[in-house]
């Protein structure tokens, strides 16, 4: 069945009213469109009414990144929505979330100063701030993120304890393509070239676990052979390549506790993202 789609807040608000008055806890799903299987498994987590929000977030982009080409395929994610088990999608304008006049913005320090953070200035501060906005708006029980983007997972659940924020966030793992290619919306931005040797960026994480679990347990030293085996790609552009602290995302010199090599790396023009938690 196609779930509804609402564009207002007052909609969603009445809709999830309805269904909490029947008992069902509220589970959220935040995306931003152009769903996959990954998105899929986070909706087939959830239980409940599930409410799926479909957003481009334009605070969340830089003035120089894909935000007016970011894909939007809003039929075929009401269908894919549907067959995950989604009971309605919240797919606002720009104008609905950020009327003229909206000065205030979230910021989680720290955590969002480095790895995708240095990458991109600002974008954590319009991630926190758009999913802030939308656990008001929606009042979820429990909301569900995926691991592919780590640093956001640990910056939404801090944000969530430092503001007590009454939401469980849960996380889901990374959904992968056969060849181990981690699912994005911008997987589609690839080249059949840029396709082909993507799969390395994971393979290439893996070998970080292997050298972690054969020993190695000096940070820097697995950065940089993580960080030269990316080069490798052809065609690739290492953004970043960390060895952080799982849980403060700070760098580490030594593993000894739990940490997540982290890499983003350009192909061509499109940026990829993905981790691997090491111990
Ligand atoms: P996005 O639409 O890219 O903003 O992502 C919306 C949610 O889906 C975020 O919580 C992502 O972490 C999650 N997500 C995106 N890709 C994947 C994937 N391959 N596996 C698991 N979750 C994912």
């Amino acid at each position: 069945m196609l779930p509804p789609i609402v564009t207002t807040i007052a909609d969603v608000r009445a809709a999830v009213d309805a269904a909490r008055a029947a008992q069902k806890p509220i589970a959220f799903v935040p995306t931003m469109g152009a769903l996959h299987e990954g998105h899929a498994a986070l909706v087939r987590a959830a239980r409940g009414f599930v409410v799926v929000s479909i957003f481009v977030n334009p605070t969340q982009f830089g003035p120089k990144e894909d935000f007016a080409k970011y894909p939007r395929t809003i039929e075929a994610d009401q269908k894919l929505c549907g067959e995950a088990g989604a009971s309605l999608i919240f797919a606002p304008g720009v104008e609905e979330m950020y009327p003229t006049n909206s000065v205030t913005f979230v910021d989680v320090a720290k955590l969002g100063d480095h790895l995708c953070g240095a990458a991109r200035p600002g974008h954590f501060r319009g991630v926190c701030t758009v999913v802030l906005k939308l656990f008001n708006i929606v009042r979820p029980d429990v909301a569900h993120f995926g691991a592919k983007d780590y640093q956001q997972a640990r910056i939404i659940a801090q944000m969530v304890r430092d503001l007590n924020v009454p939401v469980e966030v849960r996380v889901e793992p990374t959904i992968r393509e056969a060849d181990g290619l981690a699912l994005s919306s911008r997987n589609r931005y690839l080249s059949a070239d840029e396709r082909a040797v993507a799969p390395r960026i994971y393979q290439m994480l893996q070998a970080t676990r292997v050298r972690a679990a054969a020993g190695e347990i000096d940070a820097a030293r697995l950065e940089s052979a993580l960080a030269a085996d990316l080069a490798t790609i052809p065609g690739a552009r290492v953004d970043y390549a960390r060895v952080v602290d799982a849980e403060t995302l700070q760098p580490l010199a030594r593993l000894d506790r739990p940490a997540v090599a982290a890499v983003a790396v350009f192909l061509g023009t499109t940026r990829l993202i993905d981790n691997l938690v090491l111990a």
